[in-house]
């Protein structure tokens, strides 16, 4: 049974790994191809666009695909738009993999906004010195803003305008509470800003943020598509595919 998980996370690469350990699956990993080095799954990768939902359904059919499992970033929103469209006209099944939400801790001082031009606006008012920690994309929503200074942490350098004042730090990671609170004290950062990625790889900012007051500014995540089919583990999505398995015999 040959099975397409759209990744890009470390949820998409642990499940590449269990399923392919087991007898029966066939799993081809899709990347978009953005990180210059990125870590690789288990098993066939495939890289690039599909160049849209038709693309991605033609995809599917030309490849004998039996089941898809969209585990790509919760803000990668336009790729699981395309794969709930290219599952209903192919009619190959399709589970979302979500990570948790983080969860709001005592201690927090988090605002919830409901996406980046919004988090731009609130920061603007919270503070001199930003810890800017949403990744490589949607930097340019803070572009506009010339009086706070910037730390702009991110994988690979940002595409697009970056607020003219700012200092850029590539690193990749797990972070560690300690090195994260280190980093926090010797930029005196006065605000955080970041994604609601979910996960245990990058939440060490939000304790070192809590345990030195600093408010952190949170971006919801945008919606899945409506009737969407979601589990948030990697075990959770190999369940769904046992089960698929088994209905083909
Ligand atoms: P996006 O805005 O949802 O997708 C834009 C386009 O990129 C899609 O229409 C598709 O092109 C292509 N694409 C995205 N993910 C793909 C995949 N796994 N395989 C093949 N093509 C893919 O996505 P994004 O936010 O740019 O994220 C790109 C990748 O980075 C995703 O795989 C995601 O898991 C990962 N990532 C994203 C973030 C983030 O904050 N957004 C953070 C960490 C990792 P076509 O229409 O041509 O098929």
């Amino acid at each position: 049974m040959r099975v397409l998980i759209l990744g890009g996370t470390r949820e998409a690469r642990e499940l590449a790994h269990i399923a392919s350990g087991e007898r029966g699956f066939e799993i081809v990993s899709s990347l978009a191809g953005r990180v210059r080095a990125p870590l690789l799954p288990e098993g066939e990768v495939r890289v690039g666009g599909f160049g849209g939902a038709e693309g991605l359904r033609a995809w599917l059919v030309a490849n004998d695909v039996a089941a898809m499992v969209d585990a790509t970033h919760p803000f990668a929103a336009a790729i699981s738009a395309n794969a709930a469209v290219a599952a209903r006209a192919s009619g190959v099944p399709l589970l979302h993999l979500r990570r948790p939400r983080w969860v709001e801790q005592a201690g927090d001082r988090w605002m919830r906004v409901p996406d980046l031009p919004t988090a731009a606006t609130a920061v603007g008012t919270f503070g001199e010195r930003v810890f800017l920690t949403i990744g490589r994309q949607g930097v340019d929503a803070f572009a506009g803003l010339d009086r706070p200074w910037f730390l702009i942490r991110a994988i690979d350098p940002p595409e697009g305008a970056l607020p003219p004042r700012h200092e850029l730090l590539l690193a990749r990671g797990p972070f560690a509470v300690q090195d994260e609170a280190r980093l926090l004290a010797e930029y005196r950062i006065d605000a955080l800003v970041t994604k609601d990625s979910g996960g245990e790889q990058t939440e060490a900012k939000l304790a070192a943020a809590r345990a030195a007051g600093i408010p952190v500014v949170v971006v919801d995540r945008p919606p899945l598509p409506e009737g969407a089919r979601i589990v948030e583990s990697s075990a959770q999505a190999l369940d769904w595919l046992r089960i698929r398995r088994a209905r083909r015999g």
